[in-house]
């Protein structure tokens, strides 16, 4: 039997696992931790362990499709190129939008957005169905001069204090969950602001059950109170930051009286947070993109600084993110251009008629950006092309869909959470004719007459290219990732990169970080119409669907309940509920629970909804 190892990493989460994948005979059969890789150290999850059942699945996509009437018939890649070509022609630039996705590679992205701009000549370019990333990485850029983690997720063990607000880490991101468990053996004292009472919640030591969407009134109110104490670190906020009065002047309506009366709390958590938090060097915070605001990244950024919490290990803001590659596509330009759309925008502008064209690169935004009118915005379009590895909600709507190699079948590179550029490794041959997205981007340019601008040899062809355009990346090659470490962004910082930033000075232009006046604003409340607060439960994705073991162990969404409030509405656990919102009606599985404040619910809910209304379906006790 020919058996080999082949180093990669994680398709899944940001945390971005080192992982060799097992081959044998040429299946990819199997997922061995890569011990030397110091983000996960041997370990992984049951995510990136199951990792080649979705690349083995019998519904991977194996040729290009073709609508013809009603029907995807399969097509040539040159008929598919052609058809593409000749549609993308006829539509002004401004009509297009381009759609790129978190979890492909650095590679993709890049191609992607050269292909948007010089090619298609559109600024909408966006990769995330939500604000979430776009905000993240904006208001971090805006605080201190990058939009990135300031940290290494392993030196999260060395803080005295883990604040964790907008965050499941020990189920959303488990290695870097990993991580917080190990600080609080060394001692740390952790804080876990959620309404349910998750795996990470049942870590902390103040665990502050909190109404959804009050994230910021607690930021605050723990800087508010820290100032009162007078805790600030002022040798700190006097050499390294500007506009401190601000930021202090907008946190201070957040006292804890008005805290606990916003997010449904007793005061003297508020209180006992800004305690612990205070007396402890370092002390870190972790968040998450998929918290959705840019108003809490910019207040937990407040926070750090305060408290002189950024540019040594175990501080800082630890962003966690969903998808593989949800910061290098960012990194490499995969956001909207000047005056360019988001994916909302853009899918508002096609139900309007105002876009056109939309090309789609492996993401499911009919579930992703689950709203009303996607479904009637991708029905007005003149073309919709999709590529995906499966056919997607998204796919099955297009016009034309290419099948894209899954990670196991391509090179390329990801960056993961804590800025680390990692080699993704081509172990096995692609099934049936799929491509890297990079190729059939560059196979789509050519036909539109672009031959030389995209006659790439191979991905590290268009690495290099990264390389010369994004300052970030400046100094890395695929030869200097070769070493299990890496490197993270900037390379300057030394053999392995920068573990973390602004030890002297910010990114900004006079060195700065710059404190932001961030108010509180309340969401949505719950009423008459719509009695329960709603926490946002992410959708399970393309990878994990199409996974068998995953499948298994969550085999259907739910909305989980209090025990109370499902009492009172006769609803028992596991049994069928009306779900009404703004949005719609959906009929779903109830999970009766204590480990959920009452009022509050907590399921996958479109973007921007904030309360829900739950009966008993007819029949479903
Ligand atoms: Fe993969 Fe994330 Fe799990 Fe690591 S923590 S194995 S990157 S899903």
């Amino acid at each position: 039997m020919d058996f080999k190892y082949v180093p990669s990493t994680c398709p899944y989460c940001g945390n971005g696992c080192g992982v060799n994948l097992v081959v044998a005979d040429g299946r990819f059969v199997g997922i061995s931790p890569w011990h030397r890789n110091p983000v996960n150290e041997g370990k992984v999850c049951i995510r990136g362990n199951k990792s080649y059942e979705f690349v083995n699945s019998p519904a991977r996509l194996t040729t290009p499709l073709i609508k013809k009437g009603d029907k995807l018939e399969e097509a040539s890649w040159e008929d598919a190129y052609k058809e593409i070509a000749n549609a993308f022609k006829s539509v002004k630039g401004d009509a297009i939008g381009v759609v790129a996705s978190a979890r492909n590679s650095n590679e993709d992205s890049f191609v992607l957005k050269n292909f948007a701009a010089n090619v298609l000549k559109t600024a909408n370019i966006d990769y995330c169905g939500r604000r979430c990333n776009a905000d993240a990485v904006k208001g971090l850029a805006d605080a201190f001069g990058n939009g990135a983690t300031t940290n290494s997720l392993a030196d999260l063990s060395q803080a005295k204090a883990i604040l964790v607000v907008g965050s499941n880490p020990l189920e959303e991101n488990p290695l870097a969950g990993r991580q917080i468990i190990l600080a609080k053996q060394n001692g740390a004292k952790i804080i876990v602001a959620d309404a349910r009472k998750t795996a990470t919640a049942r870590l902390a030591d103040l665990h502050i059950a909190c109404n959804p969407g009050t994230g910021v009134a607690i930021v605050n109110g723990i800087i508010t109170e820290i100032v009162k104490a007078g805790k600030e670190n002022k040798d700190y906020i006097a050499k390294h930051t500007k506009d401190f009065e601000k930021a202090k002047a907008a946190a201070a309506s957040c006292t804890p009286d008005a805290v606990a009366k916003a997010a449904g709390i007793s005061a003297a958590d508020v209180t006992k947070a800004a305690e612990i938090f205070a007396a402890a060097q370092p002390a870190a915070v972790v968040t998450s993109a998929g918290a959705g605001s840019g108003d809490l990244i910019r207040a937990v950024a407040n926070l750090q600084l305060v408290t002189g919490n950024v540019g040594k290990a175990g501080a800082g803001v630890n962003l966690l993110r969903g998808k593989s590659n949800a910061q290098g596509a960012a990194d490499v330009g995969a956001v909207p251009g000047e005056g360019g759309l988001t994916v909302p925008a853009m899918i508002e502008a096609a139900a309007a008629g105002k876009i056109k064209a939309l090309y789609v690169v492996g993401e499911n935004i009919a579930i992703a950006s689950a709203g009303a009118n996607v479904a009637e915005a991708l029905g007005k379009l003149d073309i919709l092309v999709v590529q995906d590895m499966f056919l997607t909600e998204t796919a099955a709507r297009a016009n034309v869909v290419l099948p894209s190699a899954s990670f196991a079948e391509r090179d390329g590179t990801v960056t993961n959470a804590e800025r680390r550029v990692q080699r993704v490794r081509k172990a096995i041959e692609p099934v049936g004719s799929a491509k890297a997205d990079w190729e059939i981007t560059s196979g789509i340019a050519k036909a539109m007459g672009h031959e030389k601008d995209f006659a790439f040899k191979d991905a590290e062809a268009v690495f290099n290219e990264i390389a010369k355009a994004v300052p970030s990346y400046a100094g890395i090659t695929y030869a200097a990732l070769e070493k299990p470490e890496a490197i993270q962004w900037p390379a300057a910082g030394g053999k392995f990169g920068t573990a973390v930033l602004y030890a002297d000075k910010f990114a900004t232009k006079d060195g700065k970080a710059a404190f932001a006046a961030v108010e509180y604003k309340a969401p949505e409340a719950a009423g008459a119409e719509y009695p329960l607060a709603v926490a946002t439960v992410w959708p399970m994705g393309t990878l994990s669907l199409n996974s068998a073991s995953i499948t298994r162990e969550w085999p259907e969404p739910t909305v989980q309940i209090n025990h109370d409030d499902a009492k009172a509405l006769g609803v028992l656990d596991g049994s069928r509920v009306k779900v009404t919102c703004k949005a719609g009606v959906v009929e779903i599985t109830a999970a009766v629970t204590k480990n959920i404040k009452k009022g509050v619910v907590a399921m996958t809910v479109p973007a921007g909804i904030m309360t829900v209304k739950i009966e008993k379906t007819a029949g479903g006790n």
